[in-house]
């Protein structure tokens, strides 16, 4: 026998009961993002590489060490998708949304791609749900879109925190950033030396280290929500406010740093204690000036981004069901087969669940599987004619072949 071929590193298979989970999950997030006006969309697993090294933005990990990228087999470099934020923007312009009643809404949910290192809730090949508003710059749409976020949590029972932010204007910003070049190099000793070598790159990641030198540093250092406009400081106020109305707790957390480029104004991330190290459950922020950066006109944004894992780690494990079985096609020989496979093809037809003996199993282990996938009817063809076998009850009658369907749609 030959090597046995494995799933690549960072990957894995869904089924079973965790296919079940998932489907449940996508169904919780449909229905509240669609009852708040959010219509799917898909964009392809792979985009221009210059929409993620644009749109993301060049100095981030993801950008940097993180993209899958390859040629096209045509000259042109192509990555797998490592967040959906920059495709959804990319198919708005390319659409003509901004046609459209503004903001225009937009979910998705689908796989992602980062070559990162694998660990628990850390993954290759992961899914995110997320859900994206572009073209209106009122507070409201960054409050909403939270709000969604946490209702998806609650109704999966995930326990997160929430912790919200603003990072401004670009402007503000890169005056910002320039004051804390200059107050971590006077506090080089200190740092990580991943931290310093990031300096110029970087800074605002000196925010994330874990290095207990660096944490002390950073203790003191000067905090972007001290810089912000009155602009920029209102539109937050207003986000607070709208938040502490809909009686959502968080905190602000002025350290608060998304390891996207792209994220003006309000940031927020829900975080779990429950998921380890990996706590990051789901987070996004407003992105007025992504849809620029890729080559449109100015156009605000604000989206998040859940992770399928992470959320299904995060919640209690819920009960799966797996799905009602109403009939049940036996037979007794194999000259009965043909209407074996016609009784239950036309029971699908007319809507019921059914499933027809594919093993080859002698009459006994056929009732015995009928048994075990739960089905409500049993049918056994055989050259006494058709019997229907009620497994709730264990009676059993000889019916007429076509009045197969009445007996299962009438429980008779
Ligand atoms: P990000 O786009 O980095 O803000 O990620 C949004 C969410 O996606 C995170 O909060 C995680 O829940 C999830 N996520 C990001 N990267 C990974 C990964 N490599 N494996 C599993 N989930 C991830």
């Amino acid at each position: 026998m030959s090597e046995r071929i494995k799933t690549p590193r960072g990957t894995f298979d869904v089924l079973g009961e965790a296919a079940l989970a998932r489907a449940e999950l996508e169904k919780t997030a449909k229905a509240i993002l669609e009852r708040a006006g959010y219509e799917r969309i898909e964009t392809p697993t792979f985009e221009a590489t210059a929409l993620f090294a644009r749109g993301v933005g060049e100095s981030t990990d993801v950008v940097q060490k993180e993209m899958y990228s390859f040629d096209d087999g045509g000259g042109s470099s192509i990555t797998l998708r490592p967040e959906g934020t920059a495709p959804v923007c990319r198919a708005y312009l390319e659409h003509g949304m901004h046609k459209l009643a503004q903001p225009v809404k937009l979910w998705y949910l689908g796989a992602f791609f980062r070559a990162e290192r694998p660990q628990h809730g850390r993954y290759r090949q992961f899914w995110q749900v997320g859900a994206e508003a572009i073209g209106s710059d009122d507070p409201a749409v960054d409050a909403e879109s939270i709000v969604l976020l946490a209702e998806i949590l609650e109704a999966l029972k995930v326990q997160a925190r929430l912790r919200v932010s603003s990072l401004g204007t670009p402007g503000t910003r890169a005056e910002y950033k320039t004051e804390l070049q200059a107050y971590l190099r006077a506090h080089e000793h200190d740092l990580s030396g991943e931290v310093r070598e990031r300096i110029d790159l970087n800074p605002l990641r000196a925010f994330d280290a874990d290095h207990a030198g660096t944490r002390q540093v950073m203790e003191n250092a000067p905090r972007l929500l001290d810089r912000l406009t009155d602009e920029d400081r209102e539109h937050f106020e207003t986000v607070r406010a709208l938040l502490d109305g809909a009686g959502l707790a968080y905190e602000v957390d002025p350290a608060l740093v998304r390891g996207l480029d792209y994220y003006t104004r309000t940031v927020f991330e829900f975080t779990s204690d429950a998921l380890g190290a990996q706590s990051g459950v789901g987070g996004g922020g407003r992105y007025d000036g992504l849809i620029e950066q890729i080559g449109g006109p100015h156009t605000p944004g604000m989206g998040w981004a859940a992770g399928v894992e992470r959320m299904l780690l995060a919640a209690p494990p819920a009960p799966t069901a797996p799905p009602p079985l109403d009939l049940y096609v036996a037979y007794a020989k194999p000259e009965h087969r043909a209407a074996a496979f016609r009784l239950a093809a036309d029971a699908r037809r007319a809507g019921h669940a059914a499933q027809l003996e594919l093993g080859g199993r002698s009459l006994k282990g056929q009732l015995k599987r009928a048994n075990s996938a739960g089905a409500r009817y049993v049918a056994i063809l055989g050259d006494e004619g058709t019997a229907l076998k009620d497994m709730e009850s264990g009676e059993q009658q000889v019916i007429e072949p076509d009045t197969v369907m009445h007996h299962i749609t009438h429980g008779t």
